[in-house]
């Protein structure tokens, strides 16, 4: 064997290595650890090097094979048809040459099918979720899978049911007695945004796109977390037996990939409403070009085009590799990056203490929105891009995602210009910060630290903790500027005469926020939890360690004599619960307790919103409106649902109660107006 080829048989194994690794993440993490970008160089790499070399593609090569393995949480599923992947294009002319090789394939092929010269085309957006097979059996939907390794997926079909836009059952008399089903599953926009801000709140990684956060979705074991995630689905690809015609003569058996979507949207399903059908590869070209700058307007993510041959006659014919179907081509848009210049370093300092350096630059046009400041995350990777003051840099927006500072462009580096460090002392209280063994970030670890303490205050009066109205950034910052807060329980030692000594306070609206601040103190156990602000316990969590442990001092002394009882939850696992564990072991959290206890606080299981979970009120639905006297309305809608009941916030004929207080509003009219039954607290309380 020659030096070179020991070369290239050595780059391949290093590739397949750097591959392989990546698609774990990827796939069955749902956390990649590189780029997009760098992940298809590297692959294509690979492929060409392969090409080359025939000799060197191995069984393990990611050239080789589909996505991921399937994860071992779910049952596998074998497909009948395999779920395939698709080539892909990395511009226009890379379109040409798939086009070209497609026309000739056809000519050496079969020379009777009409067209044949210049097959038509039909252009789909390519929705950046995950490829999702479905199963219905005589009309009914019976499996839903993931596509896994191509031929075998992950049984999903508990979760897959909890997607709205997925007919459990078809719009079709005479169903056959089976169809398959392809299509993508995806997280719209907005949901993938709100996922990400709440996870930021409690301190967990972030989704990279939403691809990853959707694939993370499908693969809960809970199927409530899937629902309340409010995923969609368009369907694009059908299977039908061949022996089988519609009797129904509304329908017409699809011929060709135009026809298909039409009858999946006429059977039930959502089917994306811009595909087109082209002539020839110049209106492809303009479809392409038109959605490159349309595609940040719609609600949900795509990541390029898909080009198929419309005739299924003709796909037939050309037939797929192991790993794509020859008669279809994704050609994908270049990443949202920018180049601008520096402007500024600041460096935040949260409610835990962490500093995050943070980049002003000049402003940018960025995935459809102009931005001007991004995140450089921690102190270990502003290392690592060794960023200068007056650096050019290049900043990412994936969708809406937080904009990040990927690179730094050297070449413009502006002579003698200055390494970009952390500082050595807190930006807001100026003690020394510490960076802690084994972590990234560097904190801040004076508990007096202002930044830390209105930190601390926005979260603990948040929508999911004591969601105290009223009370937000603007007026924290003054109380904690003028002295009046220095922690949490300061807040409730507030009296009227500081309130109104601040801007804008009147006696009125001063006594309305001392009694919110007051009402507080009967919130429920979970929302107490979450805003003592422990890592990782964030709504979710902070609800399943309330259900699992009944008042704070059976969670102190389970963390120090069974912490596996922590661990054990479903979802937690060592990180969560060690991060729990040195949240209570630390002087100041424990001083907190107590003084939150001192000042009321139960920081235990409210028995008044404990119902006997006798789901007594399943499947009845309730609306509240005016005040109640005994309960508050998040206590009362605990109380409902954790009795079986819905509660929602306007009132429909399908509302079952009307539950009404004192100054009741409009939604009580409605309610008689309606005929639906109206009823009062101690009402409830005899319901329940
Ligand atoms: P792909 O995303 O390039 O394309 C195939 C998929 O497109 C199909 O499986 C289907 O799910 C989807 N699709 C969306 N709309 C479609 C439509 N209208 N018609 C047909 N299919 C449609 O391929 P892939 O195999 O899913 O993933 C490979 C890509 O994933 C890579 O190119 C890379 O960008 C990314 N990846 C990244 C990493 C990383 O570490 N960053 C690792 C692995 C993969």
């Amino acid at each position: 064997m020659n030096s070179k080829f020991n070369k290239y048989s050595a780059r391949a194994k290093e590739l397949r290595s750097l591959l392989n690794q990546a698609n774990h993440s990827y796939y069955v993490l749902n956390f990649p650890e590189i780029e997009d970008s760098i992940y298809d160089q590297l692959y294509r790499e690979l492929i060409e090097l392969e090409k080359a070399n025939p000799s060197l593609i191995t069984y393990d090569s990611p050239s080789q094979r589909v996505g991921g393995i399937p994860s071992k949480g779910f049952k596998s599923i074998n497909h009948n048809i395999p779920l395939l992947s698709l080539d892909n294009a990395f511009n226009i002319d890379e379109l040409k040459t798939w086009y070209l090789k497609i026309k000739k394939l056809i000519d050496s092929g079969k020379k009777n099918i009409k067209e044949n010269k210049n097959p038509e085309l039909i252009c789909e957006l390519k929705i950046d979720g995950n490829a999702i097979s479905l199963r219905y059996e005589n009309g009914i939907l019976t499996k839903g899978a993931t596509r896994g390794d191509g031929n075998t997926g992950e049984d999903i079909t508990t979760n897959i049911r909890t997607i709205p836009t997925i007919p459990l059952r078809l719009l079709l008399n005479d169903p056959p007695p089976w169809i398959e089903i392809r299509g993508e599953a995806f997280m719209p926009n907005e949901i993938f945004n709100k996922l990400n801000i709440e996870r930021k709140k409690n301190g967990q990684p972030l989704f990279a796109n939403p691809r990853n956060s959707c694939a993370g979705t499908l693969r809960q074991l809970d199927s409530k977390i899937v629902a309340s995630r409010k995923l969609d689905f368009f369907a694009y690809s059908l299977y039908l037996p061949h022996d089988w015609e519609p009797k129904d003569y509304n329908f017409k058996k699809p011929i060709s990939q135009s026809e298909a979507l039409e009858f999946l949207k006429n059977i039930g399903f959502k089917v994306n409403n811009t595909s087109e059908k082209k002539k020839d590869l110049n209106e492809t070209n303009n479809f392409y070009k038109y959605w490159e700058i349309k595609k940040n307007s719609l609600e949900y993510a795509t990541d390029g085009i898909v080009v198929k041959i419309d005739n299924f006659e003709i796909q037939k014919i050309l037939g797929s590799t192991n790993k794509a179907p020859r008669w279809a081509i994704a050609v994908k848009y270049p990443a949202e990056k920018k180049a601008t210049k520096l402007k500024k370093l600041i460096f935040q300092v949260g409610r835990t203490g962490a500093v995050t350096p943070v980049a002003e630059f000049e402003s940018i046009e960025l995935a459809g929105t102009t931005v001007n400041r991004a995140t450089l995350h921690n102190a270990k990777r502003l290392a690592l891009l060794d960023l200068h003051y007056g650096d050019t840099i290049v900043v990412r927006k994936a969708g809406e995602i937080i904009p990040e500072v990927t690179e730094v462009m050297k070449e413009f580096r502006v002579i003698d210009s200055s390494l970009v460090q952390l500082p050595s002392h807190c930006p807001e209280c100026n003690s020394q910060l510490v960076q802690e063994p084994n972590e990234a970030i560097t904190k801040c670890i004076n508990t007096e630290c202002p930044a830390k303490i209105k930190g601390l205050l926005l979260h603990w009066v948040s929508k999911g903790s004591m969601n105290i109205e009223g009370l937000g950034e603007k007026i924290i910052n003054q109380l904690v500027n003028v002295g009046y807060v220095k922690s949490i329980a300061d807040l409730y030692k507030l009296e009227l005469s500081s309130l109104l000594n601040l801007e804008r306070f009147g006696e009125k609206s001063a006594n309305n926020l001392l009694r919110e601040i007051n009402e507080s103190k009967k919130k429920n156990w979970h929302k107490q939890l979450y805003g003592l602000g422990m890592p990782h316990v964030g709504e979710a969590n902070a609800k399943s360690l309330s259900k699992n442990f009944k008042s704070i001092e059976e969670l102190i002394t389970t963390s120090k004599e069974a912490p596996q009882n922590i661990s054990n939850i479903y979802g937690f696992g060592r990180e969560i619960t060690d991060g729990i564990i040195k949240w209570l072991d630390n002087s100041n959290n424990q001083n907190l307790i107590k003084e939150l206890k001192s000042i009321g606080f139960s920081l235990k299981e409210n028995l008044k919103s404990k119902s006997n979970n006798s789901n007594i009120l399943n499947g009845k639905s309730f609306v509240l409106t005016g005040t109640l006297n005994s309960l508050t309305r998040d206590e009362a809608k605990e109380m409902i649902e954790n009795a079986g009941g819905s509660v929602s916030s306007s009132i429909s004929k399908k509302t079952n109660f009307l539950v009404s207080g004192e100054k009741a509003g409009s939604k009580l009219k409605k309610a008689q107006e309606l005929g639906v039954k109206i009823i009062n607290e101690n009402e409830l309380k005899l319901l329940l």
